[in-house]
């Protein structure tokens, strides 16, 4: 007899609280809850084993462009498993990772022409750190060695991009492995660290980037930032002209500016790369998350003429850049990958995004008036939904409280799937979803909070 629904689910279950250890989830209280078991996509949703559906309005982890079962990409790949499933970029070239990396410069900012692959944002981001050191060192400015970077960014998990990370949440308890970085005030207009207000501020938040570089004088590699949005840390949206002050910033003291649109790639804070809103070319950007649409682990670290360069010269071993990965150029993750991009341009996703971001703000407006909403921060289809528990002093959730677990709890019933940073509620949907699904997310959302805070 075959197995029905339920026992499926509880066996499932069962399992998963017998072996996976979920990441960043605190385990006693994933052991304690009923977990949603996804078994199916379908477009912009996700179904559960028990048949339930949900608008996925996180895009899994912030890369589902297109939607879920695409029927071009999953030929793409089909198409690719019947020619290669495997091989290195040590040593070979292969076919998908050529074309893939020649479809990837087509869209890239203008300047912006070699590319490196690797498996994930955070690799991404070791091979530009790296890439600018050794950069330097090449060009006989063996001093510069450190690194600036903001507080509140994320980069990654691995050690590299912890070091430049700045989340004390999670990057606390590491601290003593880490290498030493320069970090800078945070831009987070709302609870501005310098104690300014947005409408008289002279940007000083931009200052104290350049009083690192003046400190750091001919030492500073390279500047990281999250461009346009920090987005881990709560999708905290830096001031206009932010991004610009630092690549003016750079340009004066020799640092690279490094862009991590590991997050805010491919569409997602309504221009295909969020640098563009700045009018800014980084010297090193670093993608993955949309790469593929979502579907494979593909990453690339992307850099210029000039970069590159500095890696040309006789055939001796310190021009060589000693970095790879196994999987680099994977060319099933590279089959999606120029699929995910094709479509882009076919369907002209960019173009349909001011709407769509229009619709979405549209549709919070309501929320923003809400006793414990503190502040909605968008750019495109990234938003975040800061949650207080009092408005007029913007005093912030205690931690214990979980309240963005509560929303998230709330949302299910009504039909999404969202998960929370701390005290803020997210919404990265696909940039598939209509207008119409899009105000549907953001008024279940809306429902969610109002339930979740609905407290004495
Ligand atoms: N950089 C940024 C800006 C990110 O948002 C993320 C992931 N959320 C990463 C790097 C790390 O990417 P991955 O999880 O693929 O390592």
């Amino acid at each position: 007899m075959p197995e029905d629904r339920l026992s499926r689910h509880r066996r499932l279950v069962e399992a998963d609280h017998r072996h996976l250890w979920h990441p960043f989830t605190q385990m006693q209280s994933w052991l304690a809850e009923e977990p949603l078991v996804v078994d199916e996509g379908d477009g912009v949703y996700l179904v559960d084993t028990l048949g339930r559906r949900y608008l996925d309005g996180v895009s899994s982890l912030w890369c589902n462009v297109h939607g879920h079962r695409v029927p071009e990409i999953d030929a793409a790949i089909t198409a690719q498993l019947g020619k290669l499933g495997h091989s290195t970029l040590l040593g070979l070239a292969s076919t998908a990772s050529i074309e893939c990396a020649e479809e990837l410069a087509r869209v890239l900012p203008r300047g912006l022409t070699r590319i490196f692959f690797s498996d994930a944002g955070a690799t991404a981001v070791e091979i530009a750190l790296k890439m600018a050191y050794q950069h330097h060192q090449l060009r006989g400015d063996a001093e510069r060695s450190e690194f600036v970077s903001i507080r509140g960014g994320y980069h990654g998990d691995t050690i590299g991009s912890i070091s430049v990370g700045g989340i004390d949440l999670f990057h606390r308890i590491f601290k003593p492995l880490l290498f030493q970085v320069n970090q800078a005030p945070q831009p987070y207009c709302y609870r501005c660290p310098l104690g300014k207000r947005r409408a008289t501020c002279a940007m000083e938040c931009a200052g104290a980037v350049e009083e690192v570089l003046e400190r750091r004088r001919g030492k500073v590699a390279a500047l990281v930032v999250e461009p346009l949005v920090q987005g881990a840390d709560g999708m905290i949206t830096q001031p206009p002209g932010y991004l610009r002050r630092l690549r003016e910033l750079c340009d004066r003291h020799g640092a690279l500016l490094v862009c991590d649109e590991v997050a805010t790639g491919f569409g997602r804070t309504g221009t295909t790369w969020a640098v563009e809103q700045e009018g800014v070319t980084p010297d090193i950007l670093t993608c993955a998350k949309g790469l593929t649409g979502g579907y494979l682990p593909l990453a690339a670290t992307c850099t210029t003429e000039r970069v590159f360069e500095s890696f040309l010269g006789p055939h001796e071993a310190q021009r060589t850049f000693f970095h790879g990965h196994t999987y680099a150029g994977n060319p099933l993750a590279c089959a999606a990958a120029i699929a995910s991009l094709r479509l882009l341009r076919e369907r002209r996703v960019i173009e349909g995004l001011p709407a769509k971001a229009a619709a979405l703000a549209d549709a919070l407006r309501p929320l923003a008036e809400h006793p414990r909403v503190g502040e909605i921060r968008q750019r495109g289809l990234m938003v975040g939904i800061e949650l207080v528990k009092d408005r007029a002093t913007r005093e912030p959730y205690p931690y214990a409280e979980n309240v963005g677990h509560r929303v998230i709890l709330e949302a299910r019933p009504l039909g999404a799937i969202l998960r929370p940073l701390g005290n803020v509620v997210v919404l990265m949907p696909p940039l598939a979803m209509t207008e119409a699904q899009l105000r549907e997310l953001a008024g279940i959302a809306g429902e969610a909070i109002r339930r979740a805070t609905a407290e004495a």
